[in-house]
């Protein structure tokens, strides 16, 4: 077992999310709240131009600009491409074989109601390891997954070998709530806790399976044909994140009040649903398929 020897406490990839921006300068204040003996832990705000505009980027979405590709990309010339080499040279580099950090963890919120929520890489068998502790200690977590190799993944929590994104939520953009605030504390403390035993062997035998919410599709908003939303998310699903979706439930609601209803025989967990920041995209929400996962 390779023992994790630095870890990034990352906030700020999105510069209006304010929960990670805020936890970071507390800890940047008191680092010994962040402090263990078996490894060290690292501190970075990402975004810092986005974070001083108080938006979520400058020209585009710092944490999809991580895949392999993009990074090796020399005519990528956005802000943010850019700020990710930067990045991925001062926290990676991705794919090393020796990297200057053994795992990130991205600090995130969203508007939609998803509580405390991991995102993880299904073959990232240490953050499983990880998710399956914290799991035991804060029940209420919840884990999601993408889909997808490892090379091909954009965020930033992707440059080191192993790590995940941390959404909270529901709050709004711009804002800071402090129940959010210091659950989200209690999270990183946790996350923390597990890698001091980690190093230690000190681990008790953890739950061997665990549930996940896998392989996010994206469902977009039903649109008239110049691209303008016709129908809302439904108040069913609303401040409801991980509710489970079967046919006949309804989905969206129309600007003139008639449902619209999910209709495939699979059941389905949305997520991200309603999420602020998609609708630029024209995002509605999330599918996933809830599977049991032997670590
Ligand atoms: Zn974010």
């Amino acid at each position: 077992m390779k023992k994790i020897k630095k870890i990034a406490i990352t906030g700020g990839t999105h510069g209006n999310e304010l929960t990670g921006i805020y936890l970071i300068n507390k800890f940047l204040k008191n680092p010994t709240l962040v402090k263990r003996d078996s490894f060290k832990t690292f501190l970075m705000h990402t975004n810092v131009k986005a974070i001083k505009q108080g938006t979520r980027y400058v020209q585009r979405d710092l944490n999809r600009t991580f895949t392999q590709k993009e990074l090796e990309n020399k005519s990528l010339k956005t802000y943010e491409d850019i700020l990710a080499k930067k990045i991925n040279k001062e926290l990676g580099p991705k794919g090393s074989k020796n990297p200057n950090i053994d795992f990130i963890m991205d600090l995130h919120s969203t508007t939609a109601n998803m509580g405390l929520s991991l995102g993880v890489n299904l073959k990232d068998k240490l953050s499983l390891q990880v998710a399956t502790y914290v799991k035991e200690h804060i029940p209420e977590l919840k884990i999601y997954s993408w889909r997808g190799e490892l090379k091909d993944a954009s965020f930033v929590s992707s440059i080191s070998p192993s790590g995940f994104t941390i959404e909270v939520g529901s709050i709004s953009q711009g804002i800071l709530r402090a129940d959010i605030f210091f659950k989200t504390e209690k999270l990183i403390q946790t996350i923390l806790d597990f890698f001091e035993l980690y190093n230690t062997n000190s681990l008790k035998k953890t739950c061997s399976q665990i549930d996940i919410y896998c392989n996010a599709k994206i469902i977009d908003f039903p649109k008239d044909k110049n691209g303008n939303i016709e129908a809302m998310v439904h108040p069913n699903l609303q401040e409801n994140g991980y509710l489970k979706l079967k046919k006949g439930d309804p989905l969206f609601v129309s600007l003139n009040g008639n449902n619209i209803y999910y209709e495939d025989i699979t059941e389905v967990y949305p997520i991200f649903v309603n999420e602020a920041a998609y609708y630029e995209k024209g995002i509605a929400m999330f599918f996933t398929e809830k599977k049991t996962i032997k670590i």
